[in-house]
Protein backbone atom coordinates (compact mmCIF):
# COMPACT_ATOMS: atom_id res chain seq x y z
CA UNK A 1 0.00 0.00 0.00
CA UNK A 2 2.55 2.23 -0.98
CA UNK A 3 1.28 5.36 -2.31
CA UNK A 4 4.06 8.57 -1.97
CA UNK A 5 1.65 10.89 -4.44
CA UNK A 6 0.29 13.46 -3.57
CA UNK A 7 -3.54 15.58 -5.20
CA UNK A 8 -3.44 18.63 -6.61
CA UNK A 9 -4.13 20.58 -10.32
CA UNK A 10 -6.99 17.72 -10.73
CA UNK A 11 -4.17 14.92 -10.95
CA UNK A 12 -1.70 12.51 -9.06
CA UNK A 13 1.43 14.42 -8.20
CA UNK A 14 4.75 12.65 -7.59
CA UNK A 15 5.94 14.90 -3.98
CA UNK A 16 9.20 17.01 -3.58
CA UNK A 17 10.02 15.78 0.30
CA UNK A 18 11.28 12.15 0.40
CA UNK A 19 10.44 12.19 4.14
CA UNK A 20 8.23 9.66 4.64
CA UNK A 21 6.86 7.54 7.55
CA UNK A 22 5.42 3.96 8.10
CA UNK A 23 1.69 3.42 8.50
CA UNK A 24 1.07 0.26 10.57
CA UNK A 25 -1.79 -2.12 11.57
CA UNK A 26 -2.83 -1.80 14.70
CA UNK A 27 -4.44 -5.59 14.47
CA UNK A 28 -0.78 -6.84 13.63
CA UNK A 29 1.41 -4.21 13.95
CA UNK A 30 2.75 -4.95 10.55
CA UNK A 31 3.79 -2.16 8.32
CA UNK A 32 0.93 -1.84 5.77
CA UNK A 33 2.93 1.32 3.50
CA UNK A 34 4.57 4.37 3.83
CA UNK A 35 3.00 7.93 3.59
CA UNK A 36 5.20 10.84 2.50
CA UNK A 37 5.41 14.03 4.64
CA UNK A 38 4.84 16.99 2.58
CA UNK A 39 6.76 19.70 2.78
CA UNK A 40 6.29 23.49 2.30
CA UNK A 41 6.76 23.38 -1.68
CA UNK A 42 4.48 20.79 -1.93
CA UNK A 43 2.07 22.21 0.43
CA UNK A 44 2.73 25.71 -1.68
CA UNK A 45 2.01 23.82 -4.91
CA UNK A 46 -1.23 22.22 -3.47
CA UNK A 47 -2.51 25.81 -2.03
CA UNK A 48 -2.00 27.38 -5.16
CA UNK A 49 -3.85 24.79 -7.11
CA UNK A 50 -6.92 25.79 -4.76
CA UNK A 51 -6.63 29.07 -5.23
CA UNK A 52 -6.38 29.35 -9.16
CA UNK A 53 -9.76 27.01 -8.96
CA UNK A 54 -11.37 29.30 -6.73
CA UNK A 55 -12.99 32.13 -8.48
CA UNK A 56 -14.28 29.65 -11.79
CA UNK A 57 -16.07 27.50 -8.95
CA UNK A 58 -17.70 29.94 -6.43
CA UNK A 59 -18.84 31.28 -9.92
CA UNK A 60 -20.64 27.96 -10.93
CA UNK A 61 -24.42 27.61 -9.92
CA UNK A 62 -24.89 26.35 -6.86
CA UNK A 63 -26.72 23.32 -8.50
CA UNK A 64 -24.13 22.63 -10.71
CA UNK A 65 -21.40 22.66 -7.76
CA UNK A 66 -24.26 20.14 -6.02
CA UNK A 67 -23.90 17.67 -9.06
CA UNK A 68 -20.41 17.23 -8.66
CA UNK A 69 -21.06 16.97 -4.93
CA UNK A 70 -23.03 14.29 -5.68
CA UNK A 71 -21.05 12.32 -7.93
CA UNK A 72 -18.79 11.96 -5.27
CA UNK A 73 -21.33 10.76 -3.03
CA UNK A 74 -22.02 8.22 -5.69
CA UNK A 75 -18.17 7.08 -5.77
CA UNK A 76 -18.47 6.58 -2.64
CA UNK A 77 -21.87 4.42 -2.57
CA UNK A 78 -19.66 2.54 -5.35
CA UNK A 79 -16.70 2.23 -3.46
CA UNK A 80 -17.70 1.70 -0.21
CA UNK A 81 -16.35 -1.68 0.22
CA UNK A 82 -13.09 -0.66 -0.48
CA UNK A 83 -13.27 2.14 1.72
CA UNK A 84 -14.31 -0.64 4.85
CA UNK A 85 -11.31 -2.68 3.99
CA UNK A 86 -8.83 0.40 4.05
CA UNK A 87 -10.43 1.14 7.39
CA UNK A 88 -10.25 -1.79 9.19
CA UNK A 89 -6.97 -1.98 8.06
CA UNK A 90 -5.24 1.05 9.06
CA UNK A 91 -7.81 1.90 11.55
CA UNK A 92 -8.63 -1.41 13.21
CA UNK A 93 -12.66 -0.41 13.35
CA UNK A 94 -14.38 -3.56 13.43
CA UNK A 95 -15.70 -4.65 10.10
CA UNK A 96 -19.43 -4.43 11.67
CA UNK A 97 -19.13 -0.62 12.62
CA UNK A 98 -16.58 0.07 9.74
CA UNK A 99 -20.20 -0.30 7.61
CA UNK A 100 -22.60 0.46 9.24
CA UNK A 101 -21.30 3.61 10.52
CA UNK A 102 -18.05 4.63 9.25
CA UNK A 103 -19.07 4.51 5.39
CA UNK A 104 -22.80 4.69 5.77
CA UNK A 105 -22.82 7.82 7.89
CA UNK A 106 -20.73 9.52 5.51
CA UNK A 107 -23.27 8.81 2.74
CA UNK A 108 -26.23 9.65 4.64
CA UNK A 109 -24.82 13.34 5.93
CA UNK A 110 -23.82 13.88 2.07
CA UNK A 111 -27.32 12.85 0.96
CA UNK A 112 -28.84 14.97 3.83
CA UNK A 113 -26.84 17.99 3.04
CA UNK A 114 -27.60 17.70 -0.36
CA UNK A 115 -31.02 17.85 0.02
CA UNK A 116 -30.65 20.76 2.05
CA UNK A 117 -28.41 22.83 -0.05
CA UNK A 118 -31.59 23.03 -2.28
CA UNK A 119 -33.12 25.77 0.40
CA UNK A 120 -29.87 27.61 0.83
CA UNK A 121 -30.50 31.14 -0.03
CA UNK A 122 -27.41 32.06 -1.43
CA UNK A 123 -29.13 35.71 -2.31
CA UNK A 124 -31.65 37.37 -0.91
CA UNK A 125 -33.17 40.87 -1.07
CA UNK A 126 -33.43 43.04 2.45
CA UNK A 127 -34.98 46.10 1.53
CA UNK A 128 -32.58 47.97 -0.71
CA UNK A 129 -29.84 45.56 -0.54
CA UNK A 130 -29.24 41.93 -2.52
CA UNK A 131 -27.16 39.75 0.10
CA UNK A 132 -25.12 37.36 -1.34
CA UNK A 133 -23.72 34.14 0.12
CA UNK A 134 -20.57 32.95 -1.20
CA UNK A 135 -17.18 31.16 -0.83
CA UNK A 136 -14.15 32.55 1.14
CA UNK A 137 -11.64 31.16 -0.96
CA UNK A 138 -9.20 27.88 0.37
CA UNK A 139 -9.87 26.14 2.70
CA UNK A 140 -7.61 24.11 4.76
CA UNK A 141 -9.04 20.52 6.03
CA UNK A 142 -6.92 19.06 8.98
CA UNK A 143 -8.57 15.98 10.30
CA UNK A 144 -8.08 13.21 12.60
CA UNK A 145 -8.08 9.52 12.32
CA UNK A 146 -11.21 7.89 14.22
CA UNK A 147 -13.64 8.22 11.42
CA UNK A 148 -10.80 8.63 8.44
CA UNK A 149 -13.84 9.36 5.91
CA UNK A 150 -16.18 10.86 7.47
CA UNK A 151 -13.70 13.66 8.96
CA UNK A 152 -13.08 14.51 5.92
CA UNK A 153 -16.61 14.36 4.27
CA UNK A 154 -18.29 16.68 7.15
CA UNK A 155 -15.59 19.47 5.77
CA UNK A 156 -15.34 18.85 2.38
CA UNK A 157 -19.33 18.22 1.52
CA UNK A 158 -20.25 21.86 2.87
CA UNK A 159 -17.21 23.68 1.96
CA UNK A 160 -17.49 23.08 -1.50
CA UNK A 161 -20.88 23.58 -1.88
CA UNK A 162 -20.74 26.65 -0.59
CA UNK A 163 -18.43 27.96 -3.49
CA UNK A 164 -14.86 27.01 -1.75
CA UNK A 165 -11.67 24.89 -2.84
CA UNK A 166 -10.48 22.68 -0.48
CA UNK A 167 -6.69 21.21 0.70
CA UNK A 168 -7.26 18.34 2.50
CA UNK A 169 -4.38 17.34 4.89
CA UNK A 170 -5.38 13.62 6.72
CA UNK A 171 -4.13 11.72 9.90
CA UNK A 172 -0.77 10.22 9.17
CA UNK A 173 -2.46 7.27 11.20
CA UNK A 174 -5.16 6.81 8.45
CA UNK A 175 -3.83 8.36 4.83
CA UNK A 176 -5.25 4.94 2.91
CA UNK A 177 -8.76 6.03 3.38
CA UNK A 178 -8.14 9.47 2.59
CA UNK A 179 -6.51 8.84 -0.60
CA UNK A 180 -8.86 6.41 -1.40
CA UNK A 181 -11.34 8.82 -1.43
CA UNK A 182 -9.06 11.27 -3.45
CA UNK A 183 -9.40 8.39 -6.12
CA UNK A 184 -13.44 8.77 -5.88
CA UNK A 185 -13.03 12.66 -6.08
CA UNK A 186 -10.69 12.04 -9.41
CA UNK A 187 -13.04 10.14 -10.70
CA UNK A 188 -15.96 12.11 -10.16
CA UNK A 189 -14.59 14.90 -12.70
CA UNK A 190 -14.39 17.81 -10.51
CA UNK A 191 -12.46 21.16 -12.31
CA UNK A 192 -8.57 21.19 -11.74
CA UNK A 193 -7.80 22.42 -8.23
CA UNK A 194 -10.75 22.37 -6.79
CA UNK A 195 -10.09 18.99 -4.49
CA UNK A 196 -6.77 18.87 -3.31
CA UNK A 197 -5.32 16.29 -0.89
CA UNK A 198 -1.72 16.49 0.56
CA UNK A 199 -0.13 13.81 3.21
CA UNK A 200 1.87 14.53 6.09
CA UNK A 201 2.09 15.09 9.92
CA UNK A 202 0.73 17.83 12.06
CA UNK A 203 4.02 19.37 13.27
CA UNK A 204 5.51 20.33 9.99
CA UNK A 205 2.86 19.86 7.19
CA UNK A 206 -0.18 21.08 9.08
CA UNK A 207 1.57 23.66 10.89
CA UNK A 208 2.90 25.29 7.30
CA UNK A 209 -0.38 24.67 5.54
CA UNK A 210 -2.65 26.45 8.37
CA UNK A 211 -0.35 29.15 8.38
CA UNK A 212 -0.39 29.54 5.19
CA UNK A 213 -1.34 33.24 3.69
CA UNK A 214 -3.44 32.01 1.09
CA UNK A 215 -5.63 29.87 3.00
CA UNK A 216 -8.84 31.75 4.33
CA UNK A 217 -10.70 28.90 6.61
CA UNK A 218 -9.03 26.75 8.86
CA UNK A 219 -11.40 23.82 9.70
CA UNK A 220 -9.85 21.88 12.14
CA UNK A 221 -11.23 18.43 13.46
CA UNK A 222 -9.03 16.94 16.33
CA UNK A 223 -7.76 17.80 19.81
CA UNK A 224 -8.70 20.52 21.85
CA UNK A 225 -4.62 21.05 22.20
CA UNK A 226 -3.95 21.53 18.57
CA UNK A 227 -7.76 23.56 17.91
CA UNK A 228 -6.61 26.28 20.67
CA UNK A 229 -2.70 26.58 18.86
CA UNK A 230 -4.91 27.85 15.74
CA UNK A 231 -6.15 30.61 16.86
CA UNK A 232 -3.13 32.03 16.47
CA UNK A 233 -2.49 31.14 13.42
CA UNK A 234 -5.74 32.42 12.02
CA UNK A 235 -5.20 35.86 13.24
CA UNK A 236 -2.14 36.61 11.39
CA UNK A 237 -4.56 37.33 8.08
CA UNK A 238 -7.81 36.89 9.88
CA UNK A 239 -8.32 33.96 9.01
CA UNK A 240 -12.26 31.75 9.48
CA UNK A 241 -11.88 29.73 11.97
CA UNK A 242 -13.94 25.95 12.21
CA UNK A 243 -13.10 23.86 14.99
CA UNK A 244 -13.88 20.23 16.25
CA UNK A 245 -12.62 19.47 19.38
CA UNK A 246 -12.51 16.90 22.19
CA UNK A 247 -15.09 15.68 24.43
CA UNK A 248 -15.97 14.25 28.04
CA UNK A 249 -20.04 13.70 27.26
CA UNK A 250 -22.57 12.81 30.20
CA UNK A 251 -25.25 10.36 29.58
CA UNK A 252 -27.82 10.77 32.76
CA UNK A 253 -30.25 8.24 33.49
CA UNK A 254 -33.49 9.31 35.13
CA UNK A 255 -35.59 6.72 37.65
CA UNK A 256 -38.31 5.62 35.80
CA UNK A 257 -36.27 5.27 32.44
CA UNK A 258 -34.87 1.99 30.69
CA UNK A 259 -31.89 1.35 33.18
CA UNK A 260 -30.69 -1.12 30.41
CA UNK A 261 -30.76 1.36 27.66
CA UNK A 262 -29.13 4.11 29.33
CA UNK A 263 -26.07 1.72 29.71
CA UNK A 264 -26.18 0.54 26.03
CA UNK A 265 -26.53 3.60 24.65
CA UNK A 266 -23.34 4.66 26.69
CA UNK A 267 -21.18 1.53 26.40
CA UNK A 268 -22.28 1.59 22.79
CA UNK A 269 -20.05 4.34 22.36
CA UNK A 270 -17.41 3.44 24.33
CA UNK A 271 -17.25 -0.38 22.79
CA UNK A 272 -17.37 0.78 18.91
CA UNK A 273 -14.05 2.44 17.28
CA UNK A 274 -12.78 1.46 20.65
CA UNK A 275 -14.67 4.37 22.10
CA UNK A 276 -12.25 6.27 20.10
CA UNK A 277 -15.63 8.74 19.48
CA UNK A 278 -15.41 12.59 19.80
CA UNK A 279 -18.96 12.40 21.12
CA UNK A 280 -19.10 9.38 23.21
CA UNK A 281 -21.12 8.86 26.44
CA UNK A 282 -18.46 8.19 28.93
CA UNK A 283 -20.02 9.44 31.77
CA UNK A 284 -22.82 7.49 32.84
CA UNK A 285 -24.76 9.56 35.62
CA UNK A 286 -26.87 7.33 37.94
CA UNK A 287 -28.89 7.68 40.96
CA UNK A 288 -27.05 6.84 44.08
CA UNK A 289 -29.77 4.19 45.41
CA UNK A 290 -29.48 2.28 41.54
CA UNK A 291 -25.67 2.01 41.70
CA UNK A 292 -26.41 -1.84 42.69
CA UNK A 293 -28.58 -2.18 39.92
CA UNK A 294 -26.67 -0.43 37.49
CA UNK A 295 -23.49 -2.68 38.22
CA UNK A 296 -25.52 -5.64 37.65
CA UNK A 297 -26.88 -4.38 34.52
CA UNK A 298 -23.33 -3.80 33.24
CA UNK A 299 -21.57 -6.58 33.69
CA UNK A 300 -24.56 -8.47 32.03
CA UNK A 301 -24.25 -6.11 28.89
CA UNK A 302 -20.67 -6.90 29.01
CA UNK A 303 -20.28 -10.20 29.34
CA UNK A 304 -21.03 -10.83 25.27
CA UNK A 305 -18.76 -8.60 24.09
CA UNK A 306 -16.29 -9.89 21.46
CA UNK A 307 -12.87 -8.28 21.41
CA UNK A 308 -10.39 -9.16 18.88
CA UNK A 309 -9.74 -9.16 15.10
CA UNK A 310 -11.54 -6.17 13.69
CA UNK A 311 -11.83 -8.47 10.04
CA UNK A 312 -13.79 -11.04 12.41
CA UNK A 313 -18.42 -10.41 11.26
CA UNK A 314 -18.92 -10.74 15.32
CA UNK A 315 -16.44 -8.54 16.46
CA UNK A 316 -17.46 -5.57 18.56
CA UNK A 317 -14.17 -3.93 19.82
CA UNK A 318 -10.64 -4.44 17.62
CA UNK A 319 -7.80 -2.45 18.87
CA UNK A 320 -6.69 0.93 19.82
CA UNK A 321 -5.20 2.77 16.32
CA UNK A 322 -1.05 2.91 17.84
CA UNK A 323 0.86 1.49 20.66
CA UNK A 324 0.91 5.69 21.81
CA UNK A 325 -2.53 5.85 21.82
CA UNK A 326 -2.80 2.25 23.59
CA UNK A 327 -0.31 3.57 26.55
CA UNK A 328 -2.19 7.05 27.01
CA UNK A 329 -5.33 5.10 27.55
CA UNK A 330 -3.61 2.33 29.93
CA UNK A 331 -2.44 5.36 31.93
CA UNK A 332 -5.41 6.79 32.35
CA UNK A 333 -6.64 3.97 33.44
CA UNK A 334 -4.21 3.41 35.99
CA UNK A 335 -4.40 6.87 36.94
CA UNK A 336 -8.22 5.96 37.97
CA UNK A 337 -6.81 2.90 40.18
CA UNK A 338 -4.72 5.24 42.11
CA UNK A 339 -7.29 7.99 42.46
CA UNK A 340 -9.53 5.51 44.35
CA UNK A 341 -11.82 4.18 41.39
CA UNK A 342 -13.02 0.85 41.44
CA UNK A 343 -12.50 -1.12 38.48
CA UNK A 344 -16.39 -2.85 37.48
CA UNK A 345 -14.72 -4.64 34.10
CA UNK A 346 -11.74 -5.08 32.63
CA UNK A 347 -8.93 -2.54 33.37
CA UNK A 348 -6.07 -4.30 31.49
CA UNK A 349 -3.72 -4.53 28.29
CA UNK A 350 -4.80 -7.62 26.53
CA UNK A 351 -2.33 -9.83 26.01
CA UNK A 352 -1.82 -10.88 22.50
CA UNK A 353 -0.44 -9.08 19.65
CA UNK A 354 -1.80 -5.61 18.51
CA UNK A 355 -3.13 -2.48 20.49
CA UNK A 356 -5.64 -4.31 22.57
CA UNK A 357 -7.07 -2.81 25.49
CA UNK A 358 -10.10 -4.72 27.90
CA UNK A 359 -13.30 -2.53 27.60
CA UNK A 360 -13.37 -0.87 31.37
CA UNK A 361 -15.89 0.60 33.33
CA UNK A 362 -15.06 2.02 36.16
CA UNK A 363 -17.72 2.65 39.36
CA UNK A 364 -17.45 5.00 42.61
CA UNK A 365 -15.90 7.83 40.42
CA UNK A 366 -15.76 11.46 41.84
CA UNK A 367 -16.59 14.33 38.66
CA UNK A 368 -13.25 15.62 39.35
CA UNK A 369 -10.97 12.94 39.13
CA UNK A 370 -9.12 12.86 36.21
CA UNK A 371 -10.50 10.28 34.58
CA UNK A 372 -14.16 11.90 34.80
CA UNK A 373 -12.71 14.98 33.54
CA UNK A 374 -9.71 14.42 30.65
CA UNK A 375 -10.87 12.46 27.65
CA UNK A 376 -9.77 9.31 27.23
CA UNK A 377 -10.31 8.47 23.79
CA UNK A 378 -10.25 4.65 24.71
CA UNK A 379 -13.10 1.83 25.86
CA UNK A 380 -13.16 3.46 29.26
CA UNK A 381 -16.85 4.24 31.25
CA UNK A 382 -16.81 5.64 34.56
CA UNK A 383 -19.97 5.40 36.75
CA UNK A 384 -20.86 8.03 38.74
CA UNK A 385 -24.07 8.69 41.52
CA UNK A 386 -25.97 11.70 42.17
CA UNK A 387 -28.50 12.46 45.02
CA UNK A 388 -31.13 14.74 43.20
CA UNK A 389 -31.68 15.49 39.40
CA UNK A 390 -30.20 18.74 40.11
CA UNK A 391 -26.96 17.99 41.35
CA UNK A 392 -26.57 15.41 37.91
CA UNK A 393 -27.26 18.55 35.77
CA UNK A 394 -24.92 20.48 37.28
CA UNK A 395 -22.25 17.47 37.43
CA UNK A 396 -22.89 16.73 33.93
CA UNK A 397 -21.99 20.25 33.28
CA UNK A 398 -18.82 20.24 34.91
CA UNK A 399 -16.66 19.76 32.20
CA UNK A 400 -14.52 22.08 30.14
CA UNK A 401 -16.29 19.84 26.97
CA UNK A 402 -19.88 20.16 26.17
CA UNK A 403 -19.85 18.08 22.98
CA UNK A 404 -22.71 15.66 23.20
CA UNK A 405 -24.98 14.26 26.00
CA UNK A 406 -27.98 11.46 26.34
CA UNK A 407 -30.60 11.45 28.92
CA UNK A 408 -32.93 8.11 29.43
CA UNK A 409 -35.70 8.69 31.47
CA UNK A 410 -39.45 9.69 31.12
CA UNK A 411 -39.29 11.26 27.93
CA UNK A 412 -41.07 14.83 29.42
CA UNK A 413 -38.29 15.07 32.21
CA UNK A 414 -35.79 14.19 30.14
CA UNK A 415 -35.93 17.07 27.70
CA UNK A 416 -36.36 19.54 30.05
CA UNK A 417 -33.02 18.21 31.61
CA UNK A 418 -31.53 18.20 27.60
CA UNK A 419 -32.43 22.27 27.90
CA UNK A 420 -30.10 22.39 30.86
CA UNK A 421 -27.21 20.76 29.93
CA UNK A 422 -24.65 23.16 27.80
CA UNK A 423 -23.87 20.44 25.37
CA UNK A 424 -24.43 20.74 21.43
CA UNK A 425 -26.34 17.33 20.84
CA UNK A 426 -28.01 15.72 23.04
CA UNK A 427 -30.03 11.82 22.52
CA UNK A 428 -33.32 11.28 24.57
CA UNK A 429 -34.32 7.83 25.25
CA UNK A 430 -33.49 5.76 21.79
CA UNK A 431 -34.42 9.00 19.40
CA UNK A 432 -32.43 8.23 15.93
CA UNK A 433 -30.63 11.29 14.61
CA UNK A 434 -31.04 12.79 11.40
CA UNK A 435 -27.87 14.30 9.21
CA UNK A 436 -29.77 17.46 8.73
CA UNK A 437 -29.33 18.69 12.42
CA UNK A 438 -26.28 20.47 13.26
CA UNK A 439 -22.94 18.61 15.22
CA UNK A 440 -20.62 20.55 17.40
CA UNK A 441 -19.50 21.27 20.91
CA UNK A 442 -20.03 23.78 23.38
CA UNK A 443 -17.74 25.56 25.35
CA UNK A 444 -13.56 23.84 24.26
CA UNK A 445 -15.64 21.33 22.58
CA UNK A 446 -15.37 23.84 19.24
CA UNK A 447 -16.34 26.62 17.28
CA UNK A 448 -19.29 26.14 14.32
CA UNK A 449 -21.57 23.58 13.32
CA UNK A 450 -21.39 20.44 11.00
CA UNK A 451 -24.11 18.54 8.87
CA UNK A 452 -27.06 20.26 6.80
CA UNK A 453 -27.21 23.59 6.19
CA UNK A 454 -25.54 24.91 9.78
CA UNK A 455 -22.51 23.64 8.55
CA UNK A 456 -22.26 25.17 4.87
CA UNK A 457 -23.17 28.44 7.34
CA UNK A 458 -19.77 28.18 8.70
CA UNK A 459 -18.37 28.44 5.10
CA UNK A 460 -19.72 31.42 3.20
CA UNK A 461 -18.68 35.28 3.27
CA UNK A 462 -21.86 37.35 3.36
CA UNK A 463 -22.27 40.27 1.20
CA UNK A 464 -24.75 43.38 1.16
CA UNK A 465 -25.06 45.33 -2.25
CA UNK A 466 -27.28 48.57 -1.89
CA UNK A 467 -29.25 49.43 -4.79
P1 LIG B 1 -4.74 15.75 16.85
O1 LIG B 1 -5.18 17.08 17.32
O2 LIG B 1 -3.47 15.21 17.36
O3 LIG B 1 -4.61 15.72 15.27
C1 LIG B 1 -5.68 16.06 14.41
C2 LIG B 1 -5.13 16.53 13.08
O4 LIG B 1 -4.38 17.72 13.27
C3 LIG B 1 -4.16 15.55 12.41
O5 LIG B 1 -4.33 15.60 11.01
C4 LIG B 1 -2.80 16.11 12.79
O6 LIG B 1 -1.78 15.75 11.87
C5 LIG B 1 -3.08 17.59 12.74
N1 LIG B 1 -2.18 18.41 13.56
C6 LIG B 1 -1.56 18.06 14.72
N2 LIG B 1 -0.82 19.09 15.17
C7 LIG B 1 -1.00 20.12 14.30
C8 LIG B 1 -0.52 21.46 14.24
N3 LIG B 1 0.30 21.94 15.16
N4 LIG B 1 -0.93 22.26 13.22
C9 LIG B 1 -1.79 21.77 12.27
N5 LIG B 1 -2.25 20.51 12.27
C10 LIG B 1 -1.88 19.70 13.28
O7 LIG B 1 -5.97 14.76 17.16
P2 LIG B 1 -6.08 13.21 16.90
O8 LIG B 1 -5.27 12.50 17.91
O9 LIG B 1 -5.81 12.90 15.46
O10 LIG B 1 -7.64 12.97 17.16
C11 LIG B 1 -8.18 12.80 18.40
C12 LIG B 1 -8.85 14.07 18.91
O11 LIG B 1 -9.79 14.55 17.95
C13 LIG B 1 -9.67 13.84 20.16
O12 LIG B 1 -9.46 14.87 21.07
C14 LIG B 1 -11.11 13.87 19.65
O13 LIG B 1 -12.06 14.22 20.60
C15 LIG B 1 -11.02 14.88 18.57
N6 LIG B 1 -12.15 14.72 17.65
C16 LIG B 1 -13.15 15.64 17.66
C17 LIG B 1 -14.26 15.47 16.82
C18 LIG B 1 -15.40 16.44 16.80
O14 LIG B 1 -16.17 16.40 15.85
N7 LIG B 1 -15.56 17.30 17.77
C19 LIG B 1 -14.31 14.38 15.98
C20 LIG B 1 -13.27 13.47 16.00
C21 LIG B 1 -12.18 13.66 16.84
Amino acid sequence: MTKHTLYYNGSWQDAHSTDVEDVLNPTTEEVIGQVVNADQTDVDKAVASAKAAFDSWNELKPSERADYVNKILQGITKRKSELVDVMIKELGSSRQFSESTQAAISEQEMQGTLEEIENFSFEEEVDNATVIKEGYGVVACITPWNYPLNQIQRKITPALLAGNTVVVKPANLTPYTALLLAEIVDEAGLPDGVFNLITGNGSDTGDYLTSHDDVSVISFTGSTQVGKSLYEKAQKTVKQLVLELGGKSPMIYLKGGDLELAVKNSADTLLHNQGQTCSALSRLFVPKDELERTKKVIKDYYTDIKVGDPNEADTMVGPIVSKEQMERVLEYIEKGKEEGAEVLVGGNKIDRTGYFVEPTVFVHVDNDMTIAQEEIFGPVLVVITYDSVEEAIELANDSIYGLSGGVVGPTDEAIQVAHKLKTGNIMINDAEETPKAPFGGYKQSGLGRENGLYGVEDYVEIKAIFK
